[in-house]
């Protein structure tokens, strides 16, 4: 293998540069990156960024060892037999697409954020002043966590979402609506089963008539992958990248990974796509050993944390496959409690709120693909253990 390109500059991007020289890959490497910047993490743009805690997430990484030429600003535009670039056509004998994920935008005039890069989280901080008037559409991850800082900041919030509850469309309304009462004691409101029709100059058209002003709005609600660019490449695009247990697409020396890539998971028996930090720190791997000949599974327990309202979040499997949700420790009391989702009584999935260690034993057991008992994983005082 003579010269791998690697597509995209985000964190599955060095990581698989990073991989590929770590498992002995001697030859050329290259990266093309469409933002300016070297790879940075994105989980602390809507945390510290926000805050002004930290300006600079770049990922260390020794470029000057890992011997690779950075095309940064350039973007890759097409599969033929090269890869088209901005940069020109680059011939390559392997090639990794690890394009990411971009915010959906709202229709209408008005300006709005969203929150993908550095510049767009250097963008937000500025607006959000004490006695700003806030709108976040969208009660996701990244609308909760920016309504954490805009309120911290003294920011007069709003969040509009169009479900029932927050978090609906990430894990399931019954559990997200669990979460309603840390919009009040932040001083937030919330408004759910509110659909916003478009962003205005001077805040939100509501689709069932009224409005919404507001000073800054941030629009939360949810990222396509960056798959445009591969239309007509060749590649099976559906809802992402579409690649097999080892990451490969359906062309040989082609590999997905990341935000972009939607795998065949053989343990949940069904394409996954996952838009978290653990994926695209893992994937690489697995893909760079393909790449150079060995012949590794992804097969990896999703995993992501959130932290918002004071609280930590975490979550680890796949819920839609689960048959039954058992609650352990009481939602509406103080103190933490996690959700544990079942099939066929295995643990599938669990989510915790400030409760780490039922993360840490739930992952190892869903990785196990081990039975639970049912009365004892409802008790918040015995360890999530197997039966
Ligand atoms: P990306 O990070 O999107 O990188 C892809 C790169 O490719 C980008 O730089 C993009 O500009 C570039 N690119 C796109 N198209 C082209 C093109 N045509 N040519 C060249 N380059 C191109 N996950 C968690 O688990 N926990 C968290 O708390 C958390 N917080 C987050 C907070 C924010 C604000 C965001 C945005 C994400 C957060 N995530 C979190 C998700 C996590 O950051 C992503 O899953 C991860 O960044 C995905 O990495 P990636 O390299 O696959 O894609």
């Amino acid at each position: 293998m003579e010269r791998v390109i690697v597509a995209g500059g985000g964190l599955a991007g060095v990581r698989t540069i990073e991989a590929l020289r770590a498992q002995g890959h001697t030859g050329r490497l290259t990266l093309v990156g469409a933002e300016p910047h070297r790879p940075y993490d994105r989980p602390p743009l809507s945390k510290g960024v926000l805050r002004g805690d930290v300006d600079d997430t770049t990922v260390e990484a020794d470029w000057t060892a890992l011997d690779c030429e950075l095309l940064l600003g350039h973007r890759v535009t097409g599969l033929t037999d090269v890869l088209e670039t901005t940069a020109g056509p680059l011939g390559f004998d392997g090639l990794v697409i690890a394009t990411g994920a971009s915010p959906i935008r709202l229709p209408g005039e008005g300006p709005q954020h969203v929150l993908r890069t550095i510049d767009d989280a250097r963008a937000l901080r500025a607006e959000l002043r004490p006695g700003a008037r806030v709108a976040i559409v969208g009660a996701g991850w990244i609308g909760a966590e920016v309504a954490t800082a805009a309120a911290a900041a003294g920011c007069r919030v709003t969040v509009v979402e169009a479900a029932d509850a927050p978090l609906s469309g990430a894990v399931a309304a019954e559990v997200g609506t669990k979460t309603t009462g840390w919009y009040a004691e932040a001083g937030i409101e919330l408004r759910t089963g509110v659909k916003v029709a478009s962003v205005e100059r001077g805040g939100l058209d509501l689709a069932g008539g009224g409005s919404i002003e507001a000073d800054v709005v941030l629009t939360g609600v949810g990222v396509r992958p960056e798959t445009a660019w591969l239309e007509g490449s060749g590649l099976t695009l559906d809802n992402g990248v579409a690649v097999d247990e080892r990451l490969r697409t359906g062309r040989p020396g082609v590999y997905a990974v990341g935000d972009c890539a939607a795998w065949w998971s053989s343990r949940f028996r069904r394409r996954l796509r996952v838009e978290h930090w653990d994926t695209a720190l893992n994937a690489p791997e697995v893909a760079a050993a393909g790449l150079l000949g060995g012949d590794r599974l992804y097969d990896p327990v999703p995993y992501f944390w959130s932290e918002q309202f004071g609280h930590m979040v975490q979550y680890a499997g796949h819920h839609p496959v689960a048959d039954i949700m058992v609650w352990r420790g009481d939602p509406t009391a103080a103190g933490g409690w996690s959700a544990c989702w079942l099939a066929d009584d295995r643990l599938v999935a669990i989510l915790t709120v400030d409760r780490p260690r039922d993360l840490a034993q739930g992952r190892r057991i869903i990785a196990g693909q081990k039975r639970v008992d049912r009365s004892a994983l409802a008790d918040p005082a015995i360890p999530v253990k197997e039966t």
